[in-house]
């Protein structure tokens, strides 16, 4: 077995990304020599305990870090800032901060200034994920296939951002480079946006009169049905994303708009060759997802 990449590996946040890492760690031995985890209720890290996923748990955030080389933040976005002030003055020369946070702008803005300047800070984004939550939904092929895209700071450690993506690459994960801004644009539209129309959607289904909503869900085919299980997300993460996303996340819904615009449009004024256009681009990109292995 290869070394372990960390003597001492903190998961500030055990929920389906972070009990996810956890287990993979347990499991590879690779990782880190010890894994353990915060969260914000004792309730979690006792699961956490039974499940066996840490070697040990610790509810306070600077208890947990003192003597890491690695602390990664897997709580929703909008308490990095919180949990950055809570333990940045406890953290060890030379260790490894870096996150699984779903935007990267912010949570550059949120962390950075917080941090000892003898601290490396990596920050990355696992582009893995299920709609469910909290520490008995991670498993351990969740990275599996998929991408991580790490998002070095100008002038910092390539050391620190090798081991850390040769963490994602244990995991299973393929790595990509990126620079915070492209990150959070693409990821406005790959996954945010779809977020918000799968939320917005199953709303308008809600506001029907009650008559109409129970068809709704009696009937619920293929297409209303796949909205749900998007919908079916942890409603604070998701808060905290599209409020930490929000200029990308506002262009791509402008974007989305017109677009529906057009198709309204083509809807009404009976435009079958723009509508088909409009459907074969869609299967295209499917068929696109399948042969890349990311459907
Ligand atoms: P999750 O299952 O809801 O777990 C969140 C964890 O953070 C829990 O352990 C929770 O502790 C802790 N926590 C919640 N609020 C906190 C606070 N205010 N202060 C400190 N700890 C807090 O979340 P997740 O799906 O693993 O997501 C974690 C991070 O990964 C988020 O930043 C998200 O953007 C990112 N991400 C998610 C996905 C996805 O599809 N889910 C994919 C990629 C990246 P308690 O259980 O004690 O409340």
């Amino acid at each position: 077995m290869a070394e372990p990449l960390f003597k001492r590996l903190v998961l500030l946040g055990v929920g389906l990304i972070g009990s996810s890492v956890a287990r993979i760690a347990m499991e590879r031995g690779d990782i880190a020599g010890e894994v353990v985890a915060n969260a914000r209720t004792q309730a979690t890290l006792d699961r956490v305990m039974e499940l066996g996923i840490a070697h040990r748990v610790e509810l306070d955030p600077a208890e947990a870090v003192k003597g890491a080389d690695c602390v990664m933040f897997c709580a929703p976005v909008g308490a990095f800032a919180a949990l950055a002030e809570a333990v940045a003055p406890y953290l060890e020369p030379g260790c490894i901060v870096t996150d699984v946070g779903s935007t990267k702008q912010s949570v550059i803005r949120d962390i950075a200034p917080l941090l000892p300047a003898a601290v490396h800070f990596v920050p990355a984004h696992p582009m893995a994920g299920t709609e469910y939550s909290g520490p008995d939904s991670g498993f351990t092929t969740l990275f599996q296939g998929r991408w991580t895209l790490i998002v070095p700071l100008p002038g910092s450690d390539a050391a620190a951002n090798e081991k850390i993506a040769e963490l994602w690459r244990r995991c299973g994960s393929m790595i990509e480079v990126m620079e915070p801004a492209h990150h959070d644009r693409v990821v406005a539209i790959v996954s945010h946006l779809p977020h918000l129309l799968a939320f917005t959607i199953c709303g308008t289904a809600d506001d029907l009169e009650d008559e109409s909503r129970q068809q709704v869900l009696r009937f619920a085919a293929s297409g209303f049905r796949d909205f749900t299980r998007i919908a079916a997300s942890d409603p604070a993460m998701w808060r905290d994303i599209f409020l930490n996303n929000r200029e990308a996340l506002l262009e791509m819904l402008a974007r989305f708009m017109e677009d529906a615009q057009a198709m309204a449009r083509a809807v009404r004024w009976g435009d079958p060759a723009y509508i088909e256009e409009s459907i074969k681009r869609g299967r295209k990109i499917r068929r696109s997802l399948i042969e890349l292995k990311q459907a």
